[in-house]
C-alpha cells in the first residue's frame, strides 16, 4: 500500500465524457483481496492489545474473508478458527484448502445455527470449544474494519467526483464514503439479491466506526445478476471483452458487477459529461 491508480481509456466511456481510473487494491496481495487486508488491519491490532492470540470468524465455503483471516493469522502469528456455513465437503474447495493450508482450524455449523451466529449463546459455545478468541463478524465488517477501508481514500492524490466499489456486507462502502470530503460521492453496487438492508447496515457501520453516518453514498441494487456468485452469459461476455480491451481480469463475484454497472449507467447518461470516476478493484 498505497495501491496504484490506473487510467482506463475506453471509447464507450469517452463518448459520454466519463473519465475512469482504477484503484488497484487487487494488487496489494496475490492471495486475498486488498479490502480484506484493510478491514483486518485495525482488528488485528485490537486483538493484540487485548492479549488475544486467536481469531475466530464466520463465512461461506467460498468466503474471501475466511481466506484473508487465515492468511493474516499465519503472517501475524495468530491462531485462526473458521466457522463455515453448512456441512463439510471433502475434498476441500480451493478457498478452504488455502485456509487450512495457512493453519486455520475449520469447523462447520448447520445452516439454522449459522443464521444465529451473532447470538451470544452461539458465540459462547464456540469460544468454549476453541478457547478465548477475538471474534470477527462474517465478511469482516465492523467499526474497526470501516476505519481501515476509510484509509483507502487518503491514498488518492488525484481529483475525482465519484468513487465506486462492489458491495457485499457494506464495510468497504461505509469506510470509503466516510473518508470522502467535499461534494464527492460514493456508489456501491450490491452483489447480492434483495440487499436493501444495506442502506441501514452501511449507516450502522459508519456509526460504529465514527459515531456518525454520512449522506454522500448510495447503493445501486440493479446489477446483482441474480445473486451472490451467480454467473450469466452477459456478465461472462463482459468480463472476457473487458479483459481483451484492458488486460484486467475482473473478479466475477464482485468487481465484474460493479464495472458492468458503471458502463451501463454511463451509457444511460447517468453521469454528467466530465464526471471523473474511480472504481476500486479489491
Ligand atoms: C469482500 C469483497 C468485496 C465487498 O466488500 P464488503 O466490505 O463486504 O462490501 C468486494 N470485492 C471483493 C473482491 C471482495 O472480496
Amino acid at each position: 500500500m498505497p495501491s496504484p491508480l490506473q487510467d482506463l481509456r475506453d471509447e464507450r466511456l469517452e463518448r459520454r465524457g466519463v473519465h475512469l481510473r482504477l484503484k488497484r487494491d487487487d494488487l496489494i496481495s496475490s492471495e486475498v483481496p486488498g479490502n480484506k487486508w484493510r478491514k483486518l488491519r485495525h482488528n488485528l491490532q485490537a486483538a493484540r492489545e487485548q492479549g488475544c492470540t486467536r481469531l475466530l470468524t464466520f463465512g461461506g465455503a467460498y468466503s474471501n474473508h475466511i481466506r484473508a483471516t487465515a492468511a493474516a493469522g499465519r503472517r501475524r502469528g495468530f491462531d485462526t478458527v473458521g466457522v463455515i456455513r453448512g456441512e463439510e465437503h471433502l475434498p476441500l474447495n480451493d478457498s478452504l484448502a488455502f485456509a487450512a493450508g495457512c493453519g486455520m482450524t475449520l469447523t462447520y455449523l448447520d445452516r439454522t445455527t449459522y443464521r444465529r451466529k451473532t447470538e451470544p449463546a452461539v458465540v459462547a459455545a464456540l469460544v468454549r470449544q476453541f478457547g478465548p478468541s477475538y471474534v470477527l463478524p462474517e465478511g469482516g465488517s465492523n467499526g474497526l474494519a470501516v476505519r481501515g477501508t476509510a484509509e483507502l481514500v487518503g491514498e488518492i492524490t488525484t481529483e475525482f467526483d465519484v468513487i465506486c466499489c462492489a458491495t457485499g456486507t457494506g464495510g468497504t462502502l461505509a469506510g470509503i464514503a466516510a473518508g470522502l470530503s467535499g461534494p464527492k460521492q460514493a456508489l456501491g453496487f450490491a452483489v447480492l439479491n434483495g440487499a436493501q438492508y444495506l442502506d441501514a447496515e452501511v449507516r450502522r457501520l459508519q456509526q460504529e466506526a465514527f459515531g456518525t453516518a454520512t449522506a454522500n453514498w448510495t447503493v445501486d441494487f440493479g446489477f446483482s445478476f441474480g445473486g451472490y456468485a451467480k454467473r450469466t452469459t452477459v456478465l461472462d461476455d463482459f468480463v472476457l471483452d473487458f479483459g481483451e480491451r484492458h488486460g484486467v481480469t475482473l473478479d466475477r463475484v464482485y468487481e465484474a458487477k460493479m464495472m458492468y454497472g458503471i458502463f451501463a449507467r454511463a451509457e444511460a447518461g447517468d453521469f454528467p459529461p466530465g464526471t471523473r470516476i474511480i472504481a476500486v478493484l479489491s
